[in-house]
């Protein structure tokens, strides 16, 4: 047996997945291409079966089955389990109950098990090449799976439907449009490599790499250029503090093609119950880490004493608005409690109701605008605060 000092054994298949292939791809994509050629409707392929099967584990591995951040059509489903087994990540089950544990006990050396703490390289792909104990399987965090006859089947015959899609698909494609080897090589071997790096680059460089506007309390940063790599998760500072949201890119403007194919779907009827996290909460945990930098920057700059006191002053506004804030959610469950026991009651009473629960969430909407002018004010504090250190 393959044993360096103190690590665990190798993991012969995955070594043979995840080194063996890349490599032959390496050599062999390029040589194909300088002694035969490719097809331009084989790039095309290629780059249409890299985006539904990143598409599959993004929205569907990920968001639906690992954080039910919405609920879809069994059509849907068998769609996802399908490409998603076409990406070579392991079955539906495997990946959800590995990644239930990362968000659990994110950056822990012990139990996630693609902890960024260990290294980029184990992060990335070391972690599945040798028998981990951080990385046995598991399943007891993924009981509502085993309730779901689409991901017990896909589980069940993961080799068979991998290979299918993998093998099968492109030997298919290639037989009827008479070149077998170069569409096992393009759409077979270059599009499984390229999509395991820039899926696997989540775990890794999406824990390294970028901004952390919403939490520094895990590894977990926001990044544009990993989230255009792949397929929408490279806001993943955001989606370690909201995971149940099925945005990863929660501004309009900010690329997550797995939100658009969500919201896509939903439109036509094969998603529904789609969880967004309130604008309040996510304003809070912005201001939230703005008032941490600014406490540090303030820390730093010598006579200070206005820019302290009106920081102080926001901080207890902050305070403030996140008490209210508070009470009226209680207030609003209450009020639906109420409505629901009282439904028989008479319809008068039923309107005042409603009335005053719009009146409610527009308060919410007033509290969510105040901290974003809020946020506005602290950056400005935070511009004299640099101007009083130079
Ligand atoms: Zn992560
Ligand atoms: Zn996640």
């Amino acid at each position: 047996m393959t044993q360096t000092q103190g690590k665990p054994p190798l993991e012969p298949i995955n070594v043979a997945l995840f080194v063996g292939l890349p490599l032959i791809t390496l050599i062999a994509v390029p040589a194909w291409g300088f002694a035969v050629g490719y097809a331009s409707w084989q790039w095309l392929l290629a780059v249409l079966f890299l985006y539904l099967n990143g598409l599959s584990i993004t929205a569907g591995y990920h968001r639906l089955w690992a954080h039910r951040a919405y609920r879809a059509h069994p059509g849907l489903k068998l769609f996802f389990a399908l490409w998603g087994a076409g990406a070579l990540q392991n079955s539906t089950l495997v990946w959800v109950s590995d990644h239930r544990r990362h968000h659990r006990h994110v950056d822990d050396a012990d139990l996630d098990p693609y902890a960024a703490s260990r290294g980029l390289w184990f992060s990335h792909m070391g972690w599945m090449l040798r028998r981990y104990k951080s990385n046995e399987e598991d399943f007891s965090n993924a009981g509502d799976l085993q309730q779901d006859p689409i991901v017990v089947w896909q589980h069940r015959h993961y080799v068979l439907l991998t290979t299918g899609m993998n093998a099968g698909l492109p030997l298919a494609i290639g037989w009827w449009a008479g070149d077998i080897i170069g569409s096992l090589l393009l759409i077979g071997l270059l599009r499984l490599v390229v999509n395991h790096h820039v899926t696997f680059f989540i775990n890794s460089l999406a824990h390294y790499w970028g901004s952390q506007p919403y939490s520094d309390e895990n590894s977990s940063r926001d990044n544009h250029l990993l989230a255009f790599l792949t397929y929408g998760e490279g806001y993943h500072n955001f989606h370690h503090i909201f995971q149940s949201d099925y945005r990863n890119g929660v501004r309009w403007y900010q690329w997550d093609p797995s939100k658009w194919l969500i919201g896509a779907c939903r439109w036509l009827g094969l998603a529904h119950d789609l969880k967004r996290i309130p604008g309040f909460k996510i304003q809070r945990a912005l201001l939230g880490m703005q008032f941490k930098q600014a406490q540090m920057k303030l820390d730093n700059t010598a006579a200070a004493e206005p820019l302290r006191t009106s920081l102080e002053h926001e901080l207890q506004l902050f305070a403030e608005s996140v008490g209210r804030w508070k009470s009226l959610q209680a207030e609003r469950y209450e009020r639906t409690v109420g409505e629901l026991e009282g439904a028989l009651e008479e319809r008068k009473r039923l309107l005042r109701e409603k009335w005053q629960q719009a009146a409610i969430r527009t308060h919410l909407k007033e509290l969510e605008y105040s901290l974003r002018m809020q946020r506005k004010r602290v950056q400005l504090l935070m511009l004299q605060m640099q101007a009083v250190q130079m």
